[in-house]
């Protein structure tokens, strides 16, 4: 302990003792040494004096009056106040056990008595500086202590921290997790089948499950052959799809394939994949995503041979076929010897089987017949249907057209026995055109355009044959185009003019009346004769407004000559009427108007209608007729005996003429049939009280022969020929 430690503070001690003397020396010794002493001389005092000084160190006298040493020794160490004060004891005795009474009662020291100054003052000394040395190190222990207290804080501080990271870093990694988990559970679940391939390697780096159901693999295989993933593309398909991922130019790309599994199942795919590349910018990895588009590959496909056959048959369609020729014309262009035919077929009067037995018979003879179409052809053909009644047959690779020929005869063998279709016996036959496809066709088009021109050909050389296009057919139906395109400008331009033939009273060989037949004074072309033209107005509709002029043009004209020619007023003119003016709703308002306009009277006016016209009537037409007749308008068959109807059957309509069609006329002296027919109607058209025009009378001998029959009236050249209007004012002039 050092002194200045002592001159800092100075020490206070209390002294103990009875005895006067021994107090006074100490006292004073111990103030002259610089300490602060108190004196007592029992041990009562020395416990008050202790209490309220609280000193740093007694000396404590053992024997006393009343308390002794060892028993105020005791009563300060049960004091909290002062059991720290330590405490020398001075004592008389030197007997050993009293000293280790009284270091056991709590005393620091003894000093023997009689004592010497200079020891007790080193024991003081000693005790005192151990007394500071122990306050010291109480002090440092204390500062120590809180260090440490302070540094625990810190530790613990700092340790939360780390337990707050530490929990942060878990949050973190929980989420990481989580959202690792979330992805693969993703993909796990995706149909769609995730890849992740090495560039360089092209081995599978990922692959989701989804891949076991495209692949017919499991995953594990697919990861462990890195050969699998190509060898399972489709082989028409692997050299595209190889080409196409292992481009480096490809950053995206997008494939359709076919995937075969080990089964043989074919899967269809549409793949989408990119090129991954690293920080610095060099292609590691190529992730994609494939779909399997299996199912809307059928529907596709469904759609597709739905788009290209028919439902009904099954035969392939027009688009189909016409696909078909396109193929066979580029072929025949690459190769010159390279023919096919195309055969082009009509059934004839398919819809009368319609009309009359209903769609489901019409529908099951189109069956019958796309079946006898396809056994007659060979494999290599193409058998289609174009729609409705027509069918066409691309005969492929033929040498000659005898060979399309022989399957035409073929086909019109096998259709002319019966079919028995829903409990009815059906016979049906067929129209067919013939064109051989060369490479000098420009396109399929005019391939069926000519196969088509053919097939009417057929049609009208009598049905049921085959005919083979030829450039005069072309010339023809090119005409015919022409004439259609002409005949709309001709009623525009008023090109239509009528003629008239006289039609004889054979009694009194006097004029009856007269027909009026139309005549197109074409501007290129001259006189065209209704033969050439009249069935395209029909077809094509415009009969029904050339029809209104020529009514009243020839209501017109008879009117004319009727007053100016008084003595011929009971004359009469015959107006050919086409069915479609019959089924003209307007037709009735357009006689009267026409009658009103022209002035003539109905008596004066025979519309002719073919017996075709009658046969298609209806319960209206009947109607229609009475009201014609009504007008004093009458109604002449006309070419009868062409058609089917029984003239039983024309009671039912108000009919006044028959003209027997004038091939009866001209046959009925060479052939007999045609005498008894024409005798006949002749016979029976007077007991129905109807009236008989012989039509085409070109002979004496044919006029002879009507008059036996008692034939009345009579048409032909042998009277004369249809004339113009003057000519015909000249024999009206004349009678
Ligand atoms: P159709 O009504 O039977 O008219 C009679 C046709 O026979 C006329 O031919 C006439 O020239 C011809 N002919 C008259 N006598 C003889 C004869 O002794 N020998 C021969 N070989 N032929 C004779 P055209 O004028 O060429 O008329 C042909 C057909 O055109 C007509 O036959 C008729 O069906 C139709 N037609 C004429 N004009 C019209 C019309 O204004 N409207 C309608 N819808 N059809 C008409
Ligand atoms: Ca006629
Ligand atoms: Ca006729």
């Amino acid at each position: 302990m050092s002194v200045s430690f002592l001159e800092q503070a100075k020490a206070k001690i209390l002294v103990v003792d009875d005895q006067p003397e021994n107090l006074h020396l100490l006292s004073d010794t111990l103030t002259y040494e610089g300490y602060e002493v108190k004196g007592v001389i029992n041990g009562e005092m020395a416990l008050m004096v202790a209490n309220s000084v609280i000193p740093d160190l007694i000396l404590l006298d053992v024997i006393m009056p009343g308390l002794n040493g060892y028993q105020v020794c005791e009563k300060l160490k049960a004091n909290a106040v002062t059991q720290e004060i330590p405490i020398i004891f001075l004592s008389a005795s030197n007997d050993p056990i009293e000293r280790v009474k009284a270091l056991s009662v709590g005393g620091v020291d003894y000093i023997d008595k009689p004592f010497q100054v200079n020891e007790v003052l080193l024991r003081i000394n000693n005790q005192l500086k151990l007394q500071a040395a122990q306050r010291e190190i109480l002090k440092l222990n204390t500062e120590l202590e809180q260090r440490i207290q302070e540094r625990t804080a810190q530790l613990e501080a700092a340790n939360q921290e780390l337990k707050y990271e530490i929990q942060e870093r878990e949050q973190v990694s929980k989420l990481l997790q989580e959202s690792e988990e979330k992805l693969e559970s993703i993909l796990n679940s995706l149909e769609e089948v995730v890849w992740s391939a090495d560039v360089t390697t092209s081995n599978l780096l990922f692959l989701n499950p989804a891949a076991q159901k495209v692949y017919g693999r499991s995953v594990v295989e697919m990861l462990n052959n890195p050969d699998l993933r190509l060898e399972s593309i489709h082989p028409e398909d692997r050299d595209r799809v190889e080409l196409s991922l292992a481009s480096s130019l490809n950053h995206k790309n997008d494939l359709e394939y076919r995937i075969v599994q080990p089964n043989g199942e074919v899967r269809w795919v549409w793949e989408r994949s990119r090129l991954i590349f690293n920080q610095i910018g060099v292609a590691n990895r190529r992730d994609g995503i494939i779909y399997d588009i299996t199912e809307r590959k059928k529907i596709e496909e469904e759609l597709n041979y739905e788009a290209k056959h028919d439902s009904l048959t099954s035969l392939p369609n027009r688009a189909a076929f016409i696909e078909r020729v396109e193929q066979a014309l580029k072929q025949s262009k690459k190769d010159r010897d390279y023919l096919f035919a195309v055969l082009f077929i009509d059934l004839d009067r398919f819809k009368i089987v319609n009309d009359s037995l209903g769609h489901l018979v019409g529908d099951e003879l189109l069956i019958c017949v796309a079946k006898i179409l396809t056994s007659c052809s060979r494999s290599s053909d193409f058998v289609a249907r174009l729609g409705g009644d027509e069918f066409t047959i691309l005969l492929n690779r033929i040498k000659t057209i005898d060979e399309a020929n022989i399957i035409a005869e073929r086909i019109q063998t096998k259709l002319t026995s019966s079919f028995c279709l829903q409990g009815h016996t059906v016979f049906t036959s067929a129209s067919i055109g013939i064109v051989v496809g060369n490479h000098k066709y420009q396109d399929s088009s005019e391939i069926l355009r000519d196969a088509d021109i053919a097939m009417y050909q057929a049609k009208s050389q009598g049905k049921a044959r085959h005919e083979v296009f030829d450039q005069q057919m072309y010339a023809e139906t090119k005409e015919l185009l022409e004439i259609e395109n002409d005949l709309r400008q001709a009623v525009l331009k008023a090109e239509f003019i009528l003629h008239y033939q006289p039609i004889i009273s054979f009694e009194a060989n006097t004029l009856y009346g007269f027909e009026a037949l139309l005549r197109w004074n074409h501007p290129t072309k001259g006189l065209v004769y209704p033969d050439k033209f009249i069935h395209i107005a029909e077809e094509t509709g415009l009969i029904v407004n050339i029809g209104e002029w020529v009514l009243q043009e020839a209501c017109r004209q008879l009117y004319a000559w009727q007053t100016q020619y008084p003595d011929t007023a009971n004359l009469n003119i015959s107006v050919n009427i086409a069915s479609q003016q019959i089924k003209d709703p307007r037709f009735l308002a357009t006689l009267d108007e026409t009658l009103a306009k022209t002035r003539l009277s109905g008596n004066a006016l025979h519309l002719e209608i073919t017996e075709s016209t009658l046969m298609d009537y209806k319960p209206e037409t009947i109607n229609l007729f009475n009201q014609i007749r009504e007008r004093g308008i009458k109604l002449n068959i006309d070419d009868f005996g062409t058609g089917y109807s029984s003239l039983q059957y024309l009671n039912r309509f108000p009919i006044s003429i028959l003209k027997i069609d004038r091939s009866f006329i001209q046959g009925m002296l060479s052939e007999k049939e045609n005498f008894e027919i024409v005798k006949m109607i002749i016979t029976l058209a007077r007991t129905l009280k109807i009236d008989v025009i012989a039509e085409g009378v070109e002979n004496l001998k044919q006029f002879k022969v009507l008059k036996t029959f008692n034939c009345q009236l009579g048409q032909g050249y042998l009277f004369s020929k249809p004339v113009d209007h003057q000519s015909a004012e000249l024999l009206i002039s004349k009678a």
